[in-house]
Protein backbone atom coordinates (compact mmCIF):
# COMPACT_ATOMS: atom_id res chain seq x y z
CA UNK A 1 0.00 0.00 0.00
CA UNK A 2 1.24 3.71 -0.44
CA UNK A 3 2.46 5.89 1.98
CA UNK A 4 -0.46 7.92 2.76
CA UNK A 5 -3.14 5.82 3.99
CA UNK A 6 -5.56 7.31 6.04
CA UNK A 7 -3.66 10.67 6.02
CA UNK A 8 -6.21 11.91 3.33
CA UNK A 9 -9.27 11.98 5.71
CA UNK A 10 -9.82 15.82 6.36
CA UNK A 11 -8.75 17.35 9.62
CA UNK A 12 -10.62 20.79 11.12
CA UNK A 13 -8.27 23.00 11.52
CA UNK A 14 -8.44 23.60 15.63
CA UNK A 15 -6.78 26.69 15.69
CA UNK A 16 -9.76 28.85 13.76
CA UNK A 17 -10.55 31.32 17.04
CA UNK A 18 -8.25 33.13 18.76
CA UNK A 19 -6.03 30.66 20.21
CA UNK A 20 -2.94 29.41 18.80
CA UNK A 21 -3.43 26.23 16.70
CA UNK A 22 -1.37 22.27 17.93
CA UNK A 23 1.18 22.12 16.25
CA UNK A 24 0.36 18.26 16.86
CA UNK A 25 -3.41 16.47 15.86
CA UNK A 26 -5.47 15.79 19.69
CA UNK A 27 -5.64 12.17 20.75
CA UNK A 28 -4.08 8.91 19.72
CA UNK A 29 -2.65 9.09 16.44
CA UNK A 30 -2.26 5.63 14.58
CA UNK A 31 1.38 4.64 13.55
CA UNK A 32 1.76 4.15 9.84
CA UNK A 33 2.44 0.55 9.81
CA UNK A 34 -0.64 -0.10 11.55
CA UNK A 35 -2.61 1.55 9.01
CA UNK A 36 -1.41 -0.19 6.33
CA UNK A 37 -1.78 -3.35 8.11
CA UNK A 38 -5.38 -3.40 9.30
CA UNK A 39 -5.88 -1.64 5.58
CA UNK A 40 -4.55 -4.64 4.07
CA UNK A 41 -6.91 -6.64 6.07
CA UNK A 42 -9.87 -5.04 5.60
CA UNK A 43 -9.53 -4.01 2.14
CA UNK A 44 -10.96 -0.63 0.57
CA UNK A 45 -14.95 -1.62 0.51
CA UNK A 46 -15.25 -2.17 4.53
CA UNK A 47 -15.24 1.58 5.80
CA UNK A 48 -18.84 2.13 5.76
CA UNK A 49 -19.66 2.83 9.55
CA UNK A 50 -22.20 -0.22 10.07
CA UNK A 51 -19.28 -2.49 9.18
CA UNK A 52 -16.89 -1.35 12.31
CA UNK A 53 -18.54 -4.59 14.15
CA UNK A 54 -17.61 -7.13 10.77
CA UNK A 55 -13.97 -5.81 10.61
CA UNK A 56 -13.03 -6.27 14.86
CA UNK A 57 -13.89 -9.47 13.65
CA UNK A 58 -11.50 -9.79 11.32
CA UNK A 59 -8.90 -8.17 13.19
CA UNK A 60 -9.63 -10.28 16.18
CA UNK A 61 -9.67 -13.41 13.92
CA UNK A 62 -5.99 -12.26 12.48
CA UNK A 63 -4.48 -11.72 16.03
CA UNK A 64 -6.64 -13.17 18.47
CA UNK A 65 -6.85 -9.91 20.11
CA UNK A 66 -7.40 -6.10 19.40
CA UNK A 67 -4.66 -4.26 20.33
CA UNK A 68 -5.18 -0.51 20.89
CA UNK A 69 -3.19 0.42 18.35
CA UNK A 70 -5.28 -1.52 15.72
CA UNK A 71 -7.93 0.12 17.24
CA UNK A 72 -6.93 3.64 16.42
CA UNK A 73 -5.86 2.31 13.11
CA UNK A 74 -9.10 1.26 12.15
CA UNK A 75 -10.96 4.02 13.69
CA UNK A 76 -8.61 6.38 11.48
CA UNK A 77 -9.38 4.45 8.33
CA UNK A 78 -12.60 4.46 9.04
CA UNK A 79 -13.08 8.35 10.04
CA UNK A 80 -14.83 7.37 13.22
CA UNK A 81 -13.43 8.93 16.61
CA UNK A 82 -11.25 6.28 18.47
CA UNK A 83 -13.51 6.42 21.64
CA UNK A 84 -16.44 5.23 19.28
CA UNK A 85 -14.63 2.48 18.02
CA UNK A 86 -13.26 1.27 21.26
CA UNK A 87 -16.67 1.52 23.31
CA UNK A 88 -17.82 -0.87 20.19
CA UNK A 89 -15.19 -2.98 20.81
CA UNK A 90 -15.40 -3.31 24.60
CA UNK A 91 -19.00 -4.05 24.37
CA UNK A 92 -18.88 -7.78 22.86
CA UNK A 93 -17.68 -10.44 24.88
CA UNK A 94 -15.97 -11.99 21.57
CA UNK A 95 -13.67 -8.64 21.39
CA UNK A 96 -10.63 -8.67 23.48
CA UNK A 97 -9.11 -5.11 23.71
CA UNK A 98 -6.00 -5.77 25.26
CA UNK A 99 -3.95 -1.98 26.11
CA UNK A 100 0.11 -1.17 24.95
CA UNK A 101 1.33 -2.85 27.98
CA UNK A 102 -1.17 -5.70 28.38
CA UNK A 103 0.08 -9.54 28.18
CA UNK A 104 -0.68 -10.74 25.18
CA UNK A 105 -3.76 -13.25 24.97
CA UNK A 106 -2.44 -16.66 23.85
CA UNK A 107 -3.27 -17.75 20.75
CA UNK A 108 -5.61 -20.42 21.29
CA UNK A 109 -8.81 -20.07 23.56
CA UNK A 110 -10.88 -22.55 25.08
CA UNK A 111 -14.53 -21.54 26.30
CA UNK A 112 -16.70 -23.04 28.82
CA UNK A 113 -20.13 -22.46 28.74
CA UNK A 114 -21.58 -22.34 32.15
CA UNK A 115 -25.13 -21.48 31.70
CA UNK A 116 -27.54 -23.57 33.37
CA UNK A 117 -27.37 -26.85 31.69
CA UNK A 118 -23.70 -27.29 31.53
CA UNK A 119 -23.69 -26.10 34.96
CA UNK A 120 -25.61 -29.05 36.14
CA UNK A 121 -23.57 -31.75 34.17
CA UNK A 122 -20.72 -30.67 35.56
CA UNK A 123 -18.81 -27.21 33.74
CA UNK A 124 -17.35 -25.77 36.55
CA UNK A 125 -15.06 -28.89 37.77
CA UNK A 126 -14.55 -29.42 34.27
CA UNK A 127 -13.40 -25.66 34.28
CA UNK A 128 -11.15 -26.14 36.97
CA UNK A 129 -9.44 -29.10 35.44
CA UNK A 130 -9.09 -27.24 32.35
CA UNK A 131 -7.45 -24.34 34.43
CA UNK A 132 -4.82 -26.75 36.53
CA UNK A 133 -3.84 -28.59 33.11
CA UNK A 134 -3.16 -25.66 31.14
CA UNK A 135 -2.52 -22.37 33.19
CA UNK A 136 -0.48 -19.93 31.00
CA UNK A 137 -0.52 -21.69 27.82
CA UNK A 138 -4.35 -21.52 26.44
CA UNK A 139 -6.89 -19.28 27.71
CA UNK A 140 -9.65 -20.84 29.87
CA UNK A 141 -12.75 -18.45 30.15
CA UNK A 142 -16.51 -19.11 30.89
CA UNK A 143 -18.69 -18.15 28.71
CA UNK A 144 -22.77 -17.89 28.43
CA UNK A 145 -25.61 -20.82 26.38
CA UNK A 146 -23.27 -21.85 23.19
CA UNK A 147 -26.64 -23.39 21.94
CA UNK A 148 -25.83 -27.00 22.54
CA UNK A 149 -27.77 -27.54 25.83
CA UNK A 150 -28.74 -31.32 24.57
CA UNK A 151 -25.20 -32.63 24.67
CA UNK A 152 -23.72 -30.42 28.27
CA UNK A 153 -21.15 -29.78 28.89
CA UNK A 154 -20.06 -27.92 25.91
CA UNK A 155 -16.68 -26.49 25.70
CA UNK A 156 -15.42 -24.60 22.45
CA UNK A 157 -11.46 -24.96 21.61
CA UNK A 158 -10.72 -22.20 19.26
CA UNK A 159 -13.48 -21.95 17.02
CA UNK A 160 -14.32 -25.88 17.33
CA UNK A 161 -17.41 -26.94 19.95
CA UNK A 162 -16.97 -29.90 22.12
CA UNK A 163 -19.91 -31.78 23.16
CA UNK A 164 -20.22 -33.76 26.38
CA UNK A 165 -16.91 -32.47 27.19
CA UNK A 166 -14.55 -33.92 29.36
CA UNK A 167 -10.66 -32.81 29.87
CA UNK A 168 -9.48 -36.11 27.90
CA UNK A 169 -11.86 -35.21 24.92
CA UNK A 170 -10.43 -31.86 24.97
CA UNK A 171 -7.04 -32.80 25.34
CA UNK A 172 -7.54 -35.06 22.41
CA UNK A 173 -8.90 -31.94 20.14
CA UNK A 174 -5.79 -29.79 21.30
CA UNK A 175 -3.31 -32.37 19.94
CA UNK A 176 -5.03 -33.21 16.70
CA UNK A 177 -5.21 -29.81 16.56
CA UNK A 178 -8.44 -29.76 15.51
CA UNK A 179 -9.74 -26.14 16.64
CA UNK A 180 -11.34 -25.02 13.47
CA UNK A 181 -15.51 -25.37 13.16
CA UNK A 182 -16.80 -27.78 10.66
CA UNK A 183 -19.62 -27.39 8.48
CA UNK A 184 -22.60 -29.00 9.22
CA UNK A 185 -23.94 -31.82 7.00
CA UNK A 186 -27.05 -30.11 5.67
CA UNK A 187 -29.20 -30.64 2.58
CA UNK A 188 -27.54 -28.67 -0.56
CA UNK A 189 -28.96 -26.62 -2.91
CA UNK A 190 -29.66 -29.01 -5.51
CA UNK A 191 -31.10 -31.84 -3.08
CA UNK A 192 -33.44 -28.66 -2.05
CA UNK A 193 -34.50 -27.81 -5.72
CA UNK A 194 -35.20 -31.72 -6.73
CA UNK A 195 -38.02 -32.11 -3.66
CA UNK A 196 -39.31 -28.50 -5.13
CA UNK A 197 -37.54 -25.69 -3.43
CA UNK A 198 -37.48 -22.31 -4.27
CA UNK A 199 -40.47 -22.91 -6.65
CA UNK A 200 -42.88 -21.53 -4.33
CA UNK A 201 -40.51 -18.52 -4.24
CA UNK A 202 -40.24 -18.45 -7.97
CA UNK A 203 -44.05 -18.41 -8.26
CA UNK A 204 -44.27 -15.53 -6.22
CA UNK A 205 -41.97 -13.28 -8.06
CA UNK A 206 -43.75 -14.32 -11.28
CA UNK A 207 -46.81 -13.02 -9.54
CA UNK A 208 -48.64 -16.08 -9.50
CA UNK A 209 -49.23 -15.45 -5.83
CA UNK A 210 -50.17 -12.29 -4.61
CA UNK A 211 -48.64 -10.75 -1.18
CA UNK A 212 -51.68 -10.63 0.70
CA UNK A 213 -52.40 -14.04 0.00
CA UNK A 214 -49.56 -15.44 1.86
CA UNK A 215 -50.33 -13.02 4.67
CA UNK A 216 -53.48 -14.58 4.65
CA UNK A 217 -52.15 -18.28 4.46
CA UNK A 218 -49.47 -17.30 7.96
CA UNK A 219 -52.43 -15.18 9.39
CA UNK A 220 -54.77 -18.24 9.38
CA UNK A 221 -52.08 -20.87 10.20
CA UNK A 222 -52.03 -19.38 13.36
CA UNK A 223 -48.17 -18.93 13.26
CA UNK A 224 -46.19 -16.27 15.63
CA UNK A 225 -42.77 -15.36 16.53
CA UNK A 226 -41.16 -18.25 17.25
CA UNK A 227 -37.41 -16.31 18.48
CA UNK A 228 -39.74 -15.86 22.18
CA UNK A 229 -41.92 -13.23 21.48
CA UNK A 230 -44.82 -14.88 19.72
CA UNK A 231 -45.99 -11.56 17.86
CA UNK A 232 -48.36 -13.41 15.08
CA UNK A 233 -46.44 -13.08 12.12
CA UNK A 234 -49.32 -12.46 9.13
CA UNK A 235 -50.25 -9.50 11.04
CA UNK A 236 -46.40 -8.18 11.42
CA UNK A 237 -45.26 -8.56 7.73
CA UNK A 238 -48.50 -6.72 6.98
CA UNK A 239 -47.96 -3.70 9.44
CA UNK A 240 -44.56 -3.53 7.90
CA UNK A 241 -46.01 -3.57 4.79
CA UNK A 242 -48.52 -0.92 5.51
CA UNK A 243 -45.22 1.86 5.86
CA UNK A 244 -43.85 3.43 3.05
CA UNK A 245 -40.82 2.27 1.89
CA UNK A 246 -37.84 1.58 1.07
CA UNK A 247 -38.02 -1.67 3.73
CA UNK A 248 -35.24 -3.71 5.04
CA UNK A 249 -35.55 -7.21 6.03
CA UNK A 250 -33.44 -8.63 9.20
CA UNK A 251 -33.50 -11.85 10.47
CA UNK A 252 -32.87 -12.89 14.40
CA UNK A 253 -30.51 -15.44 14.29
CA UNK A 254 -29.36 -14.65 17.67
CA UNK A 255 -30.37 -17.67 19.69
CA UNK A 256 -28.76 -16.59 22.93
CA UNK A 257 -31.44 -17.89 25.47
CA UNK A 258 -29.73 -20.16 27.66
CA UNK A 259 -31.31 -23.19 26.76
CA UNK A 260 -32.24 -22.35 22.94
CA UNK A 261 -30.65 -24.54 20.30
CA UNK A 262 -33.68 -25.00 17.89
CA UNK A 263 -32.71 -22.41 15.15
CA UNK A 264 -28.89 -24.13 15.07
CA UNK A 265 -30.83 -27.10 14.41
CA UNK A 266 -32.72 -26.36 11.19
CA UNK A 267 -29.79 -23.74 9.69
CA UNK A 268 -27.54 -27.02 10.44
CA UNK A 269 -30.14 -29.91 8.23
CA UNK A 270 -32.05 -27.47 6.23
CA UNK A 271 -30.65 -23.54 5.63
CA UNK A 272 -32.65 -23.76 2.16
CA UNK A 273 -35.88 -23.87 3.93
CA UNK A 274 -35.38 -21.20 5.56
CA UNK A 275 -33.42 -18.73 3.03
CA UNK A 276 -36.36 -19.60 0.73
CA UNK A 277 -38.55 -18.46 3.93
CA UNK A 278 -36.43 -15.12 4.38
CA UNK A 279 -36.92 -14.51 0.28
CA UNK A 280 -40.56 -15.05 0.40
CA UNK A 281 -40.73 -12.34 3.59
CA UNK A 282 -38.80 -9.55 1.75
CA UNK A 283 -40.42 -10.35 -0.95
CA UNK A 284 -43.71 -9.63 0.64
CA UNK A 285 -42.73 -6.55 1.88
CA UNK A 286 -40.10 -5.54 -0.81
CA UNK A 287 -37.13 -5.17 0.85
CA UNK A 288 -34.42 -5.44 -1.57
CA UNK A 289 -31.79 -5.44 1.56
CA UNK A 290 -31.61 -9.07 3.85
CA UNK A 291 -29.53 -8.86 6.71
CA UNK A 292 -28.71 -12.15 8.72
CA UNK A 293 -27.43 -11.40 12.29
CA UNK A 294 -26.12 -14.71 13.14
CA UNK A 295 -24.78 -16.07 16.55
CA UNK A 296 -21.02 -15.97 16.86
CA UNK A 297 -21.35 -19.14 18.61
CA UNK A 298 -22.17 -20.45 15.00
CA UNK A 299 -18.83 -20.59 13.13
CA UNK A 300 -19.65 -23.95 11.15
CA UNK A 301 -23.33 -22.56 10.00
CA UNK A 302 -22.14 -19.20 9.46
CA UNK A 303 -19.55 -20.34 6.56
CA UNK A 304 -22.27 -23.00 5.33
CA UNK A 305 -24.56 -19.54 4.81
CA UNK A 306 -21.76 -17.52 2.97
CA UNK A 307 -21.70 -20.72 0.85
CA UNK A 308 -24.79 -21.15 0.05
CA UNK A 309 -25.63 -17.37 -0.38
CA UNK A 310 -22.81 -17.04 -3.14
CA UNK A 311 -25.18 -20.50 -4.58
CA UNK A 312 -28.29 -18.68 -4.72
CA UNK A 313 -26.58 -15.56 -5.97
CA UNK A 314 -24.89 -17.49 -8.80
CA UNK A 315 -27.80 -19.01 -9.44
CA UNK A 316 -30.09 -16.47 -10.06
CA UNK A 317 -32.07 -17.13 -7.11
CA UNK A 318 -31.59 -14.15 -5.16
CA UNK A 319 -33.30 -11.44 -7.86
CA UNK A 320 -32.16 -7.97 -7.01
CA UNK A 321 -32.12 -8.93 -3.19
CA UNK A 322 -29.11 -7.97 -1.59
CA UNK A 323 -28.48 -10.58 1.34
CA UNK A 324 -25.63 -9.79 4.01
CA UNK A 325 -24.96 -11.82 6.45
CA UNK A 326 -23.69 -10.26 9.86
CA UNK A 327 -21.94 -12.23 12.73
CA UNK A 328 -22.88 -11.25 16.40
CA UNK A 329 -20.68 -10.71 18.51
CA UNK A 330 -21.31 -12.26 22.24
CA UNK A 331 -23.85 -10.37 23.40
CA UNK A 332 -26.99 -11.97 24.30
CA UNK A 333 -29.26 -8.79 24.20
CA UNK A 334 -28.51 -8.23 20.85
CA UNK A 335 -31.01 -11.43 20.87
CA UNK A 336 -33.82 -8.34 21.49
CA UNK A 337 -34.79 -6.84 18.00
CA UNK A 338 -33.70 -2.89 18.13
CA UNK A 339 -30.47 -4.20 20.21
CA UNK A 340 -30.26 -6.28 17.12
CA UNK A 341 -30.79 -3.76 14.63
CA UNK A 342 -27.75 -1.39 16.55
CA UNK A 343 -25.50 -4.45 16.31
CA UNK A 344 -26.33 -4.61 12.65
CA UNK A 345 -25.49 -0.64 12.28
CA UNK A 346 -22.23 -1.32 14.44
CA UNK A 347 -23.29 -0.12 17.04
CA UNK A 348 -23.34 -1.39 20.95
CA UNK A 349 -26.26 -3.57 21.40
CA UNK A 350 -28.39 -1.10 23.55
CA UNK A 351 -32.23 -1.65 22.80
CA UNK A 352 -33.72 1.39 21.79
CA UNK A 353 -36.56 3.52 23.52
CA UNK A 354 -40.18 2.75 21.87
CA UNK A 355 -42.05 3.67 20.04
CA UNK A 356 -41.29 3.77 17.47
CA UNK A 357 -41.30 0.48 17.18
CA UNK A 358 -38.77 -0.91 13.76
CA UNK A 359 -41.79 -2.32 11.81
CA UNK A 360 -41.54 1.59 11.28
CA UNK A 361 -38.64 2.51 11.93
CA UNK A 362 -35.89 0.05 12.23
CA UNK A 363 -32.49 -0.83 10.66
CA UNK A 364 -31.03 2.69 8.72
CA UNK A 365 -34.31 4.39 10.04
CA UNK A 366 -36.11 2.48 7.48
CA UNK A 367 -39.58 0.05 8.03
CA UNK A 368 -38.23 -2.93 8.79
CA UNK A 369 -39.12 -6.71 9.01
CA UNK A 370 -37.55 -8.76 11.75
CA UNK A 371 -38.08 -12.37 12.16
CA UNK A 372 -36.68 -15.41 13.81
CA UNK A 373 -34.76 -17.85 11.60
CA UNK A 374 -37.39 -20.75 12.67
CA UNK A 375 -40.18 -18.57 12.23
CA UNK A 376 -39.09 -18.23 8.55
CA UNK A 377 -38.32 -21.98 8.24
CA UNK A 378 -42.25 -22.69 8.37
CA UNK A 379 -43.30 -19.92 5.90
CA UNK A 380 -42.81 -22.58 2.70
CA UNK A 381 -44.65 -25.48 4.03
CA UNK A 382 -47.62 -23.35 5.71
CA UNK A 383 -47.91 -22.17 2.22
CA UNK A 384 -47.58 -24.89 0.18
CA UNK A 385 -49.47 -26.86 2.01
CA UNK A 386 -51.92 -24.57 3.78
CA UNK A 387 -52.58 -22.71 6.94
CA UNK A 388 -54.96 -25.95 7.90
CA UNK A 389 -52.30 -28.20 7.59
CA UNK A 390 -49.78 -26.09 10.33
CA UNK A 391 -53.29 -25.50 12.63
CA UNK A 392 -53.83 -29.07 12.13
CA UNK A 393 -50.72 -30.37 14.16
CA UNK A 394 -51.53 -28.34 17.69
CA UNK A 395 -52.63 -29.58 20.63
CA UNK A 396 -55.76 -29.10 22.29
CA UNK A 397 -54.21 -26.26 24.09
CA UNK A 398 -52.73 -24.37 20.95
CA UNK A 399 -52.31 -23.68 17.36
CA UNK A 400 -49.68 -25.50 14.95
CA UNK A 401 -46.09 -26.91 16.01
CA UNK A 402 -43.31 -26.46 18.29
CA UNK A 403 -39.58 -26.82 18.03
CA UNK A 404 -39.29 -27.87 21.81
CA UNK A 405 -35.48 -27.42 22.94
CA UNK A 406 -35.35 -30.04 25.92
CA UNK A 407 -32.27 -30.23 28.12
CA UNK A 408 -31.59 -31.20 31.52
CA UNK A 409 -32.17 -34.57 33.50
CA UNK A 410 -33.64 -36.70 31.23
CA UNK A 411 -32.63 -39.64 28.79
CA UNK A 412 -33.16 -38.44 25.28
CA UNK A 413 -32.66 -34.08 25.23
CA UNK A 414 -33.08 -32.36 21.80
CA UNK A 415 -34.84 -30.33 19.95
CA UNK A 416 -38.64 -31.95 20.17
CA UNK A 417 -41.30 -30.89 17.67
CA UNK A 418 -44.40 -31.26 19.30
CA UNK A 419 -47.83 -30.34 19.32
CA UNK A 420 -48.33 -26.28 20.80
CA UNK A 421 -49.66 -26.37 24.28
CA UNK A 422 -47.83 -29.61 25.00
CA UNK A 423 -47.25 -30.39 28.80
CA UNK A 424 -43.65 -30.98 30.43
CA UNK A 425 -44.93 -33.86 31.68
CA UNK A 426 -45.73 -34.71 27.83
CA UNK A 427 -41.71 -34.04 26.70
CA UNK A 428 -40.37 -35.84 29.65
CA UNK A 429 -42.25 -38.64 29.14
CA UNK A 430 -43.21 -38.98 25.67
CA UNK A 431 -40.56 -36.91 24.14
CA UNK A 432 -37.51 -37.29 26.54
CA UNK A 433 -37.28 -40.73 27.07
CA UNK A 434 -38.24 -40.26 31.04
CA UNK A 435 -36.24 -38.83 33.74
CA UNK A 436 -32.29 -39.98 34.21
CA UNK A 437 -32.14 -43.08 36.19
CA UNK A 438 -31.68 -41.71 40.01
CA UNK A 439 -33.31 -38.44 39.36
CA UNK A 440 -37.01 -37.74 40.43
CA UNK A 441 -38.94 -34.80 38.46
CA UNK A 442 -38.36 -31.85 40.55
CA UNK A 443 -38.95 -28.21 38.27
CA UNK A 444 -38.69 -27.02 35.24
CA UNK A 445 -37.91 -23.99 33.04
CA UNK A 446 -40.56 -23.04 31.10
CA UNK A 447 -38.72 -20.55 28.67
CA UNK A 448 -34.81 -20.83 28.92
CA UNK A 449 -33.58 -18.23 31.69
CA UNK A 450 -36.06 -15.62 31.82
CA UNK A 451 -39.29 -17.49 31.51
CA UNK A 452 -39.54 -18.69 35.11
CA UNK A 453 -39.25 -21.89 37.26
CA UNK A 454 -41.96 -23.84 37.90
CA UNK A 455 -42.65 -27.07 40.12
CA UNK A 456 -43.28 -30.48 39.08
CA UNK A 457 -46.41 -30.14 40.35
CA UNK A 458 -47.79 -27.98 37.65
CA UNK A 459 -46.00 -29.96 34.62
CA UNK A 460 -49.19 -30.72 33.38
CA UNK A 461 -49.81 -26.82 32.31
CA UNK A 462 -49.90 -26.11 28.27
CA UNK A 463 -46.93 -24.91 27.12
CA UNK A 464 -47.42 -21.49 24.42
CA UNK A 465 -47.79 -18.69 24.22
CA UNK A 466 -49.41 -16.94 27.42
CA UNK A 467 -50.62 -19.61 28.75
CA UNK A 468 -48.26 -19.05 31.86
CA UNK A 469 -49.55 -15.95 32.97
CA UNK A 470 -51.02 -16.65 35.77
CA UNK A 471 -47.92 -17.94 37.03
CA UNK A 472 -45.84 -15.67 36.69
CA UNK A 473 -44.10 -17.35 33.62
CA UNK A 474 -43.43 -17.33 29.59
CA UNK A 475 -42.73 -20.13 27.06
CA UNK A 476 -40.70 -17.61 25.15
CA UNK A 477 -38.43 -19.82 22.88
CA UNK A 478 -39.47 -22.91 24.21
CA UNK A 479 -36.89 -23.79 25.87
CA UNK A 480 -38.05 -26.44 28.59
CA UNK A 481 -34.58 -26.89 31.40
CA UNK A 482 -35.96 -30.15 33.46
CA UNK A 483 -34.51 -29.92 37.10
CA UNK A 484 -34.44 -33.06 39.12
CA UNK A 485 -34.11 -33.39 43.18
CA UNK A 486 -30.46 -33.58 42.74
CA UNK A 487 -30.74 -29.45 42.03
CA UNK A 488 -30.53 -27.23 44.53
CA UNK A 489 -33.00 -24.59 43.38
CA UNK A 490 -30.82 -21.68 44.83
CA UNK A 491 -28.13 -22.69 43.09
CA UNK A 492 -30.47 -22.71 40.12
CA UNK A 493 -31.73 -19.17 40.59
CA UNK A 494 -27.99 -17.72 41.37
CA UNK A 495 -26.83 -19.13 38.01
CA UNK A 496 -29.84 -17.50 35.43
CA UNK A 497 -29.16 -14.08 37.65
CA UNK A 498 -25.38 -14.42 37.22
CA UNK A 499 -26.13 -14.38 33.67
CA UNK A 500 -28.30 -11.76 33.73
CA UNK A 501 -26.53 -9.58 35.46
CA UNK A 502 -23.25 -10.60 33.42
CA UNK A 503 -25.18 -9.79 29.61
CA UNK A 504 -26.93 -6.53 30.86
CA UNK A 505 -25.99 -3.77 28.77
CA UNK A 506 -25.98 -1.28 31.67
CA UNK A 507 -27.93 1.43 29.69
CA UNK A 508 -30.31 1.32 32.51
CA UNK A 509 -29.78 1.34 36.62
CA UNK A 510 -32.37 -0.83 37.84
CA UNK A 511 -31.14 -3.96 35.46
CA UNK A 512 -27.96 -3.07 35.55
CA UNK A 513 -27.85 -2.29 39.11
CA UNK A 514 -30.55 -4.43 39.99
CA UNK A 515 -28.96 -8.08 38.81
CA UNK A 516 -25.63 -7.28 40.55
CA UNK A 517 -27.67 -6.31 44.31
CA UNK A 518 -30.07 -9.49 43.27
CA UNK A 519 -27.04 -11.79 43.06
CA UNK A 520 -25.01 -10.23 46.42
CA UNK A 521 -28.34 -10.89 48.21
CA UNK A 522 -28.42 -14.56 46.60
CA UNK A 523 -25.71 -15.43 48.27
CA UNK A 524 -26.18 -16.09 51.22
CA UNK A 525 -28.01 -19.49 52.00
CA UNK A 526 -30.65 -17.64 53.85
CA UNK A 527 -32.36 -15.21 51.61
CA UNK A 528 -33.51 -11.63 52.46
CA UNK A 529 -37.04 -11.88 51.15
CA UNK A 530 -38.35 -8.38 51.65
CA UNK A 531 -35.09 -6.60 50.02
CA UNK A 532 -34.89 -9.15 46.91
CA UNK A 533 -39.08 -8.72 46.41
CA UNK A 534 -38.24 -4.53 46.67
CA UNK A 535 -35.31 -5.08 44.02
CA UNK A 536 -37.08 -7.54 41.96
CA UNK A 537 -40.02 -5.18 41.76
CA UNK A 538 -37.79 -2.31 40.85
CA UNK A 539 -36.26 -4.11 38.19
CA UNK A 540 -39.31 -5.49 36.63
CA UNK A 541 -41.10 -1.86 36.77
CA UNK A 542 -38.24 0.18 35.18
CA UNK A 543 -36.33 -1.55 33.36
CA UNK A 544 -36.29 -0.58 29.70
CA UNK A 545 -35.82 -3.71 27.53
CA UNK A 546 -37.39 -7.26 28.05
CA UNK A 547 -33.94 -8.61 30.12
CA UNK A 548 -34.45 -6.36 33.07
CA UNK A 549 -37.95 -6.83 33.05
CA UNK A 550 -37.34 -10.54 33.58
CA UNK A 551 -34.33 -11.02 35.23
CA UNK A 552 -36.43 -11.42 38.40
CA UNK A 553 -38.41 -14.42 37.38
CA UNK A 554 -36.40 -17.21 38.56
CA UNK A 555 -35.49 -15.44 41.76
CA UNK A 556 -39.65 -14.61 42.43
CA UNK A 557 -40.49 -18.09 40.98
CA UNK A 558 -38.02 -19.72 43.49
CA UNK A 559 -39.23 -17.66 46.61
CA UNK A 560 -43.23 -18.61 45.69
CA UNK A 561 -42.64 -22.15 44.94
CA UNK A 562 -39.80 -23.39 46.83
CA UNK A 563 -39.75 -20.80 49.65
CA UNK A 564 -38.52 -23.91 52.13
CA UNK A 565 -35.04 -23.91 50.14
CA UNK A 566 -34.14 -20.48 50.54
CA UNK A 567 -35.50 -19.73 54.51
FE1 LIG B 1 -29.89 -2.80 28.99
FE2 LIG B 1 -30.92 -4.18 31.03
FE3 LIG B 1 -31.83 -1.77 30.50
FE4 LIG B 1 -32.34 -3.80 28.81
S1 LIG B 1 -33.08 -3.61 30.88
S2 LIG B 1 -31.72 -1.72 28.27
S3 LIG B 1 -30.42 -4.98 29.03
S4 LIG B 1 -29.72 -2.28 31.14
Amino acid sequence: MGGDIGRHLPRSHPGNSKKKARSTPKGRQAAQTDLEAISNLIGNDSLSRDLLIENLHLIQDRYHQISVKHLAALAELMGIPLAEAYEVASFYAHFDVVSDNDKPIPELTIRVCDSLTCELFGANPLFEELENRFSESIRIVKVPCMGMCDRAPVAEVGHNHVPNATLSSICKVIANKEVQSNKPDFISFDNYRKTGGYLLLESCVRGEISRDSVIMQLSDSGIRGLGGAGFPTGKKWSIVKSYPGPRVMAVNGDEGEPGTFKDRLYLERDPHRFLEGMLIGAWVVEATDVYIYLRDEYPGIYSALVDEIAVLSASGVLGDTNVHLRRGAGAYICGEESAMIESIEGKRGLPRHRPPFVAEVGLFGKPTLVNNIETLFWVRDIVEKGAGWFLAQGGEKGKGLRSYSLSGRIKKPGVKLAPAGSTAWDLVMNYGGGMLDGHKFKAYLPGGASGGILPASKADLPLDFGTLNAEGCFVGSHAVVILSDQDDMKDVARNLMRFFKSESCGQCTPCRVGTEKALDLMSPSKWNEPVLREVAQCMSDASICGLGQAASNPLICVLKNFSEEVS
